[in-house]
């Protein structure tokens, strides 16, 4: 019998998770991919919105404003990149200008001290943003905005969860729920947990969460899912913008930005479209045009030839328009995160701390660790200083071995990835816990070594080594054969 089950490891599971750890729980996340940061939480832009954005008196602007207030200090303690930048809100006419006053008054509403808002006129916005499109005619500016690496605090949240006592199985789809009276039952694809009691569950399952929720009665919500698509250049040209630019929001949401990221790359998107299939994350050309003609009004001439990749996430786009948060009175123990779509990267763990108090309200008896340990510490040579880096070295030769080039990431460390609690398991997963792969050969050159050293260490062939997915074999006569991928038809 666990105390609590969460079901889903994105950003919202894998918060809870972590707040959860405070207390003596047995708490146990369950996952249905290899590792944690799968979905929506894996492909976003990042940003941890200021909060001027959502209608005030939602959970969304409630939320949004609280997680982005705790953003910096979390990532303190996780050592997870992150950049408070400032955002933009750029208007090219003047019905948009009158834009810019709702904006800011929406803004004071939802909570933004008037001291962290302004509006700037085409000189001011030119010296913020000097490459900045001529026919840009003023903006909103607030200064709260900042950029996080949105997998990395994701991986973060969860090691430092299991730190501190929690559990998680990936590779778990939890496939039917059963309640007996005031007992639930959880059946997964798991043999090793394959039927888990708990009086207590939490439903952070994003695009499936109306999936989960119909295992038990019908789901009073319904789904969609928005595909928005992204260019990642070089870091060379991270330096086009100095904050968050977005264009004026439309019944797209909040439109195509241009923004550095917290690894100091330059992202351009995301559009927005309805799809049908939740695990389809291709890219289009035509979406990807779309982003290049609508990015070009805000920064004309991008160099989409320093392009890195490309990308696309799934937003969960519920039929409620606002987050789905808190215990359903029907079944009584059955809490839901639920319909999170932007700002939820950064209102996570806002929600997390709201939901622990209505679990305790609900019953959970929660008693304080006095050993949680709320910090996470592992090596980073490039984040360390010269004579740091050479004692390390000297301790461990393995860390002077460079093996990513373009991101100097060391052969200690990518052990050290591995080895850490909840540590990964594939390429992915490695990338998500070092930056290997995440620069300009983007893994062109480093790939058959971290391969190798992979199979040493999990002790397997190479053969065995996914790239993601579970199925997604790199070498093998399989390589190509897509249809072994779980998931791609
Ligand atoms: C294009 C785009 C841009 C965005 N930009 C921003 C932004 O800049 N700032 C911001 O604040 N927010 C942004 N968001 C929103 C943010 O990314 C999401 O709100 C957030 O990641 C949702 O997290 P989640 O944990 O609810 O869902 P997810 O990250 O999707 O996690 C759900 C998890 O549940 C698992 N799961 C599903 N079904 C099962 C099952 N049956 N059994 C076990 N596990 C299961 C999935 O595999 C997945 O890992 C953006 C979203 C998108 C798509």
């Amino acid at each position: 019998m666990k105390d609590v089950v969460i079901i889903g490891g994105g950003i919202c599971g894998c918060s809870l998770a972590r707040e959860l750890s405070k207390y003596q729980l047995d708490v146990l996340v369950l996952e249905k991919e290899n590792d944690v940061s799968f979905g929506a939480t894996k492909a976003n832009s990042g940003i941890s919105h200021g909060g001027y954005d959502p209608i005030p008196g939602t959970l969304m602007a409630k939320y949004n404003i609280l997680g982005n207030r705790m953003m910096e200090g979390l990532c303190e303690e996780l050592s997870v990149p992150f950049i408070k930048t400032g955002c933009l809100v750029v208007a090219f006419s003047e019905d948009e200008k009158q834009t810019l006053k709702d904006i800011y008054d929406r803004g004071i509403k939802n909570g933004i001290p008037k001291e962290c808002q302004a509006i700037f006129n085409q000189d001011a916005l030119r010296e913020k943003e000097p490459h900045i499109s001529d026919n840009a005619l003023a903006a909103y500016y607030c200064s709260e905005t900042g950029v996080v690496s949105p997998y990395e605090l994701c991986v973060a949240l969860m090691e430092n969860a299991v730190v501190n006592g929690a559990n998680i199985s990936t590779s778990t789809k939890v496939i039917d729920i059963k309640k007996i009276d005031d007992v639930f039952s959880i059946k997964t694809n798991s043999d090793e947990y394959n039927n888990i009691e708990t009086k207590f569950i939490v439903n952070a399952a994003g695009l499936y969460a109306a999936d989960i929720h119909n295992m038990l009665e019908p789901s009073p919500y319904s789904i969609k899912v928005r595909r928005g698509e992204y260019y990642l250049l070089d870091k060379k040209y991270g330096p086009l913008a100095n904050t968050v630019i977005f264009q004026c929001p439309s019944d797209k949401g909040k439109g195509v930005l241009v923004s550095p990221t917290a690894h100091g790359n330059l992202i351009v998107g995301p559009n927005a479209y309805f799809i049908d299939d939740a695990d389809d994350t291709d890219t289009t050309p035509k979406g990807l045009e779309e982003v290049r003609i609508f990015a070009n009004k805000t920064i004309p001439n991008i160099p989409y030839n320093a392009n890195l990749r490309n990308y696309s996430g799934n937003r969960a786009e519920p039929s409620t328009e606002d987050f789905i948060v808190g215990e359903v009175d029907s079944v009584k123990g059955f809490f839901e995160m639920a319909g999170i779509k932007s700002p939820g990267l950064t209102s996570a763990i806002a929600i997390a701390i709201d939901m622990v108090s209505m679990l305790e309200e609900a019953g959970l008896s929660l008693k304080q660790k006095a050993n949680f340990n709320p910090f996470r510490t592992f090596v980073h040579l490039d984040y360390l200083p010269f004579e740091d880096r050479s004692r390390l070295i000297n301790a461990n030769p393995l860390y002077g071995r460079i093996v990513c080039r373009c991101e100097n990431v060391s052969e200690g460390e990518i052990i050290d990835a591995m080895r850490r609690p909840n540590g990964g398991k594939t390429i992915e997963g490695i990338k998500k816990r070092t930056r290997v792969c995440a620069g300009s050969c983007q893994g062109g050159f480093c790939t058959p070594r971290i391969v190798e050293i992979m199979a040493r260490e999990l002790n397997i062939e190479v053969d065995k080594i996914f790239q993601d997915k579970n199925g997604s074999f790199i070498v093998s006569e399989n390589a190509f054969d897509l249809s072994k991928v779980e998931g791609n038809d």
